[in-house]
């Protein structure tokens, strides 16, 4: 199948606030555009009296703007696309608080709140309703990345599909993708079994955080959905299938180093070391001069290969607040998106062709391999 390369879409969205930095960051009409002014030089963390601006560029900027709203211009056609046979990964990038995970799995407490997650679980069994030519087998797994662990969050249900004894490992498979040997595959038949799952994965993710005293906002999480699909029509024998990566990345927040004298040292520190691999395989795909991409240095880098760099329909939603207190970590979010938006990806149709089901036909028509066919003159 014949691939063109697309670049990784990038949303910004803004946590809604009462003290919005009016005279800092300005949202331009054309919903795509961020203007920010500051005195501060965000690299050196100090105050300076030449006053910087920066213009920030991308595919949207949601500024109130409703979780539905939010999941029409950023996850739709991605979940449409996995129907087609295009793989797709949806992650949020932030610091902390910044609304990554209300993005992603919503707020509980009201349906009308909900996140992507549960409305592309439901847009994906919407869709299995209304395509009655084909038949979809669903299956669902949760994974965590903590300090370079792996957490099957989905473990303690045992009906699942598990590949081996715990141990998770990225695997690169044949055609290039990446998948994650161990983990635990649930098939569900409904939005309500896959509801449930979500609920039992992130319970595990809060009772792992306490046991092993964890810190939530340092974990990535990334929910797949794997859509198989196959026609109705018995005698075809090629199907499709596709992973839908949803992704809530750990806070991104650089802490500075208190020094000997308590002096802030101007030497930032990531808290999460993956994140910072994560831009480093950026800069590398960004960079088209460079040969090699570093993706194996971390398990979440190695995890998403495919999504950076491979066969993806890719989308970045980069999670900021609009408090001129935070304008340095934003600054820092908004230089992160504007790399990925050169980041390209080959999405092509995962079409593969059952062997099962071409034998069957060679033997239903025995003369089938042997007398080719020809048009009637
Ligand atoms: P993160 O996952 O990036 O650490 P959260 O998603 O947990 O941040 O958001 C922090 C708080 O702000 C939560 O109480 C969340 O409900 C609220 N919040 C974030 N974004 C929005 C938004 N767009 N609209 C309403 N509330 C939001
Ligand atoms: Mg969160």
């Amino acid at each position: 199948m014949s691939s063109q390369a697309s670049p990784v879409k990038v949303y910004i969205r803004i946590r809604p606030t009462a003290n919005f930095a009016h005279e800092i960051i300005e949202c331009l009409p054309d919903q795509q555009t961020l203007k920010v002014r500051s005195r501060k030089d965000s690299k050196r963390g100090k105050r300076n009296n030449q006053l910087s601006s920066w213009v920030f560029q991308l595919n949207g900027v949601l500024h109130n703007v409703s979780q539905e709203d939010t999941y029409d211009r950023v996850a739709h056609g991605v979940v449409l696309g996995a129907f087609e046979g295009y793989n797709g990964t949806i992650m949020c990038f932030g610091q902390t608080g910044a609304g990554k995970t209300y993005t992603m799995t919503g707020a509980a407490e009201t349906y009308k709140q909900r996140g992507i997650i549960p409305r592309a679980l439901q847009e994906v069994f919407l869709e299995v309703e209304q395509r009655a030519d084909h038949t979809f087998t669903v299956h669902l797994s949760f994974l965590e990345i903590y300090n370079e662990t792996m957490v099957d969050l989905l473990s303690s249900l045992k009906k699942g599909k598990c590949s081996n004894s715990g141990v998770l490992t990225v695997v690169e498979e044949t055609g290039g993708g990446v998948s994650v040997k161990g983990l635990s595959l649930h098939l569900v038949h409904n939005e309500e079994e896959a509801l449930n799952l979500l609920f039992e994965g992130e319970m595990n993710r809060i009772i792992g955080e306490h046991a092993l005293n964890k810190h939530s906002s340092r974990s990535h999480c990334i929910l797949t959905i794997h859509i198989e699909s196959r026609s109705r029509t018995l005698s075809d024998a090629k199907y499709i299938t596709s992973k839908l990566n949803l992704v809530d990345l750990a806070g991104s927040e650089r802490l500075s180093k208190t020094g000997s004298e308590g002096q802030v040292q101007t030497e930032a520190m990531y808290i999460n070391k993956s994140l910072s691999f994560l831009e480093q395989v950026i800069l590398a795909l960004a960079d088209r001069r460079r040969e090699h991409v570093p993706f194996r240095q971390s398990k979440l880098t190695h995890a998403l290969k495919d999504s950076l760099g491979g066969n993806c329909n890719t989308v970045l939603v980069a999670n900021i607040y609009g408090e001129a207190a935070q304008i340095e970590e934003t600054l820092s979010t908004l230089r992160f998106a504007t790399r990925m938006k050169c980041v390209q990806t080959k999405p092509s149709i995962n079409e593969h062709v059952d062997p099962v089901i071409i034998k069957q036909w060679s033997v239903d028509h025995p003369y089938s391999k042997i007398v080719p066919f020809y048009p009637k003159a």
